[in-house]
């Protein structure tokens, strides 16, 4: 299976699932998760048309930019960033997607400032309180938000969440579902350097489950790309 008709198909599934959901299949946005993939896979998806590419780790983001992979569409940082990482990531991407901690949004501002630029993030939210991952806690959002004011050169633009695998999509369905709830909660409460319109959630798994559920952004890897070789 090639990239280009893999992106095609997912697309469409994109299509069908919004539709299916009552939603307008323009409101989601497909982001290819390139992690372990070569620049040549990256410019291929891109050519099929994702809308934007999230990257994991700083070091493959690094490399992959020196050879101008993603030339023609957004890149967005999506995997744990390391305080001590944050100079080559932030003014560098488009979005940072994976802003887990209070200390990492502190690092964030700080060196946006020192560039004299606004960088956009988004607030992961560790929407099950699984202790293997990191994020704010969904009871932790509100507090974190109504601080923003005092970062000026960070702008919040929703959130990103993994849920746990679930067994089955009802179960599926009521994290994705949490998230949704916590986003429109948030959206009407307006504090200062916060625009809630992306809510990037569902992978190569589960992203039909979570656009059922309002997610406005799917980061997609396996499903484009293939299995990733680990060894
Ligand atoms: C790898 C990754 C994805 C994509 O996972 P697939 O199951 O391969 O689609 C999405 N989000 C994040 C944060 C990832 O690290």
């Amino acid at each position: 299976m090639s990239i280009t008709k893999n992106v095609a198909r997912i697309k469409n599934d994109i299509i069908q699932a919004a539709i299916a959901a009552g939603r307008d299949p323009k409101e989601i946005s497909l982001c290819a998760a390139t992690k372990m993939n070569d620049s040549a896979a990256v410019r291929e998806a891109i050519l099929a048309g994702v809308d934007c590419c999230g990257e994991n780790r700083v070091q493959e983001l690094t490399l992959k930019q020196s050879q101008n992979a993603y030339e023609g569409a957004p890149v967005h940082f999506i995997g744990h960033l390391q305080t001590n990482k944050v100079k080559q990531v932030v003014g560098k991407v488009d979005l940072i997607q994976s802003v887990d901690s209070l200390r990492l949004l502190e690092a964030i501002h700080k060196e946006a400032a020192k560039q004299g630029i606004c960088q956009d993030i988004l607030l992961e939210v560790n929407v099950a309180n699984e202790a293997s991952k990191s994020g704010f806690l969904p009871e932790e959002v509100d507090s974190v938000l109504s601080k923003m004011g005092e970062f000026p050169a960070i702008r919040v633009l929703g959130f990103m969440a993994i849920p746990p695998i679930c067994q089955n999509s009802t179960d599926n369905h009521k994290f994705f579902q949490k998230m949704y709830n916590l986003s429109v909660d948030i959206r009407a409460k307006k504090y200062d350097n916060v625009c809630v319109n992306i809510l990037s959630m569902g992978m190569s798994g589960d992203y039909a489950d979570a656009i059922a559920c309002g997610s406005t952004m799917i980061r997609v890897g396996t499903a484009i790309f293939g299995a990733r070789n680990y060894s």
